[in-house]
């Protein structure tokens, strides 16, 4: 028997009739055997999602206000579900413990993560799964951050005894054992983690689109799906924007070499988009497997004479950044400039300090920050030792009349990355895109 793990996303359990979906998806297929679900989601565009009702009820018993009305909502949200489903369960003794829980400040992340936890009762019960809380498998270090291999440990030795079962997504405990939550849309991470542990053949993440795009869809009208991309050009594509999946989610099941399936609940026979490790043999149509970007680049010019010779120099400006906490993102250099590219808003509240602790460090003749940048990723595996790719980009962007200001290409040559203007940044992702895929 092979194994799946899988993990729906809230607007795959948004309601009754949504569950009614996920429990076929389940039963078609008896190998996919752990899941793990978000909290509902959205019925409409004007509703609210479970986890935000949670934390808004939260902040209201924070600021001593009353909380009834918002979580009379979410039993609502529960119960119809319930009813829909026709199940004979009930949640209210959950219901009467969380609400106290939160009037005496059981803390945010604890009122966050009891969408995800109630989500998962009735689905357990639903499916006829075993339920097993997060917060008993998935850890966190005193610092706050995930417990990877002692997660794992236990996590593996607990699904040995569980053929069939529900882990709900988003959530686990300190080494107090407080609940803790990953960051929003961390379900997906609770997915990987899970289908590591279980040495799954593959994780299957349901959502509500039919995988990865080639391009945001709000910049390029019908962007073609994505549908075989590799983790690492994953890794730069949603780095850069392009939404979907956690960030973070991509790591477990990487490291384990499992593949990640995208599929859509409301349209299950969509051939999605997968996700491979680098080894897997692929057939690559298309030179560049997607285009992402994001505004709001800030560049820190620093020129000085001789700056090549003097041993030590990128490394005092970048401790300065790195004192003030400040990650760049782009180190593109000349003989006598160096120019250091940041997130805008990161540097918002040091602007001065950090060129005066520049000037001190290594006394420039000229630094300047300069806001306004926005950065396009081209990335693609089949770029790799294939010539001529960085000519049509360059030329697609100039013949669009855009003046690139930065370029940078790592020697993977998985993506080259261009800065340009935010006033030309959908004209250029148009560009790249029209060149390369119309
Ligand atoms: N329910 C959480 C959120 O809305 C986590 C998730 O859905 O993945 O962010």
């Amino acid at each position: 028997m092979q194994c799946i793990a899988v993990k729906f996303g809230g607007s795959s359990l948004a309601d009754a009739e949504h569950f009614k979906i996920v429990k076929d998806i389940m039963f078609e297929n008896r190998d996919r055997r752990y899941v793990v679900p978000s909290a509902p989601g959205r019925i409409s565009a004007d509703d609210k999602k479970v986890t935000d009702m949670f934390y808004e009820c939260h902040d209201l018993a924070r600021r001593g206000e009353n909380i009834d009305t918002c979580f009379d909502l979410i039993k609502e949200r529960y119960n119809s579900i319930i009813d829909g489903l026709g199940l004979d369960f009930d949640l209210s003794d959950e219901f009467v413990k969380i609400k106290n829980a939160i009037l005496h400040h059981a803390g945010e992340d604890f009122a966050a993560s009891r969408g995800e936890y109630l989500s998962g009762l009735v689905l357990a019960n639903y499916l006829g799964f075993d339920f097993i809380d997060a917060a008993k498998v998935i850890y966190f270090k005193a610092n706050g951050t995930f417990d990877a291999e002692n997660t794992n440990h236990v996590l593996r030795e607990v699904l040995n005894y569980h053929k069939y079962a529900v882990i709900p997504g988003f959530y686990g405990s300190m080494p107090n054992g407080t609940i803790k939550t990953f960051s929003r849309g961390g379900s997906d991470i609770t997915g990987s983690i899970v289908a590591r542990a279980s040495q799954a053949d593959s994780y299957e993440n349901w959502t509500d689109v039919n995988g990865f795009l080639m391009a945001d869809p709000r910049i390029v009208k019908d962007p073609k799906l994505i549908d075989i991309v590799t983790y690492t050009e994953l890794r730069e594509l949603s780095y850069m924007g392009a939404g979907v999946l956690h960030e973070e989610s991509i790591f477990p099941v990487r490291f384990a070499g499992i593949p990640i399936k995208i599929k859509n609940t409301n349209d299950r026979s969509a051939p999605g988009t997968v996700i491979v490790p680098e080894t897997t043999v692929y057939d690559t149509k298309q030179v560049i497997t997607g285009i992402a970007g994001k505004k709001g680049f800030s560049v820190i010019s620093i020129e000085k004479d001789m700056m090549n010779s003097e041993v030590g120099f990128c490394r005092k400006v970048l401790s300065v950044l790195e004192d003030l906490g400040i990650c760049f993102e782009h180190l593109p250099s000349g003989i006598d400039t160096m120019c250091v590219i940041v997130n805008t808003p990161d540097i918002s509240h040091y602007r001065e300090k950090i060129k005066d602790e520049i000037c001190e460090a290594v006394l420039p003749d000229s630094i300047s920050i300069e806001d306004g940048l926005a950065l396009v990723a081209v990335v693609g595996r089949a770029m790799v030792r294939n010539r001529g790719t960085a000519a049509k980009v360059f030329k697609a962007v100039a013949d669009a009349g855009i003046n690139i200001r930065m370029i940078d290409q790592g020697s993977s040559e998985y993506n080259i990355i261009l800065g340009v203007s935010e006033s030309d940044f959908e004209k250029t992702v148009n560009a790249i895109y029209n060149e390369f895929v119309k």
